[in-house]
């Protein structure tokens, strides 16, 4: 069955290369006026004026259901880079503490922060990591997320990052959508090796990479490797030689980078080749020219900083020098909880004065070319994957506007169209 948007007041169709966009190209969306967007065997054929793209269908592609956009806009699926999506419970107690002043630290000794994501994951079932995850992807999905990374880290152990990875699979199975899986071993030093970082490193690079990486497990296993370098995480030369070890195997690479030090990471992915670093709060100018002269993704998080109430990530500085900038929403179940991309969004404009159409190249095209899917989604270009938003707005500018609104009246995964209910 072929699938045929019509009407759309705005078609965001992000034309351009297949590739991260940076400077002037993040301003310039593709916009067409009265546009539509024709798939069929899960590809996109035509998108353009509506006028051009119904006129002379091909041959061939049977029942054809038209979705009548009239009013609305209608975009490349958005792409959240980095999720923790994959967790047992929500950190409610280490919340109301953090409001109440707690620091980091503090939560930490009172039995919170990641080490308890940790214990309740090493605790749980894989089915029910599976069904919690497959909500939140299904709820992703009723935002306009269409393609989406979802990384392990909460297990720090061989079997119980295997099980998280599984769930990561299995959700994505059940849900459907695009969905790409990171190792995140070196998250943070499980309790049972404090005094031996050492050891921990040789863990994650004996043991769990080799096992775990998507050419040892294609069903289930890790097409990125990913680390924390952080004070609360890893060195710059522990998440060197645990990506190092990564590369090797043939993973790509992703890391957190600069969210609450500046410990070298940024410098770090980008001499390791990593397709996206991630956070960079407190990139410095020297960080930005580099990444003004890469192909590494600097990915903000505003939606962390915002849970957070932290400064924001300084996004012009690095979009002004000319860096390729994504946003993600780094859902998870202690910083950041927020899973609406379009939120993230708004976050971004508001918060770190990036243009509407500078958020949206930032949360499609970029996003895909931070997980190395420049060229399969990201833009509404004839053979990629027939993903697509469809919101009740009839200016792009309006979801970053709307701060808070869900707007998305249904996605379109692989040319099958979902409609959100009460929306349609
Ligand atoms: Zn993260």
């Amino acid at each position: 069955m072929a699938l045929l948007f019509t009407h759309a007041a705005q078609l965001l169709t992000l034309a351009g290369p297949d590739r991260a966009r940076r400077g002037a190209e993040m301003r310039e969306l593709g916009v067409v006026r009265d546009g539509a967007l024709l798939c069929a065997g899960g590809r996109i054929l035509r998108a353009g004026p509506t006028d051009d793209v119904g006129r002379a269908l091909p041959p061939g592609l049977g029942t054809i259901q038209e979705i009548d956009c009239r009013g609305q806009l209608v975009a490349p699926g958005l792409c959240d880079s980095h999720t923790h999506l994959v967790f047992a419970a929500p950190r409610l107690d280490d919340y109301e503490r953090r409001l109440a002043g707690a620091s980091y630290q503090e939560l930490a000794a009172a039995g919170g922060g990641i080490r308890q994501s940790v214990a309740q994951v090493r605790a749980a079932g894989e089915d029910e990591l599976a069904r919690g995850a497959a909500a939140r992807l299904r709820a992703a999905q009723g935002l306009g997320t269409t393609t989406l990374e979802i990384k392990s880290g909460y297990g720090l152990e061989l079997e119980a990052e295997r099980k998280m990875l599984r769930a990561a699979a299995r959700a994505a199975a059940a849900a459907g959508g695009e969905v790409a899986r990171t190792f995140l071993g070196a998250h943070t030093l499980p309790a049972e090796f404090a005094g031996d970082r050492t050891g921990y490193v040789r863990e994650v690079r004996e043991r769990m990479l080799p096992a775990l990486h998507a050419g040892a497990a294609p069903e289930y296993g890790a097409e990125f490797a990913d680390a924390f370098c952080d004070p609360a995480g890893f060195s710059a030369a522990e998440c060197r030689a645990v990506l190092e070890t990564a590369r090797g195997l043939g993973m790509k690479l992703k890391l957190h980078a600069e969210q609450f030090a500046a410990l070298g990471g940024i410098g770090l992915g980008i001499e390791l080749g990593a397709v996206s670093v991630d956070h960079c709060d407190a990139a410095r100018p020297e960080d930005a020219a580099r990444l003004a002269r890469a192909e590494t993704v600097a990915t903000l998080a505003p939606g962390a900083n915002f849970f957070l109430g932290q400064p924001y990530p300084p996004a012009r500085m690095l979009l002004d020098a000319g860096a390729a900038v994504a946003l993600a929403s780094d859902c998870n179940p202690g910083t950041c909880p927020i899973l609406s991309l379009p939120l993230v969004m708004s976050l971004a404009c508001s918060g770190m004065r990036m243009s509407a159409a500078e958020a949206w190249t930032a949360a499609t095209i970029n996003g895909a070319a931070a997980l190395g899917r420049a060229a399969v989604c990201g833009s509404l270009r004839s053979g990629k994957r027939a993903d697509a938003a469809v919101f009740a707005a009839d200016d792009y500018r309006a979801i970053p506007y709307f701060a808070g609104h869900n707007l998305c009246r249904g996605v379109a995964i692989a040319g099958e169209w979902r409609p959100n209910h009460g929306m349609d």
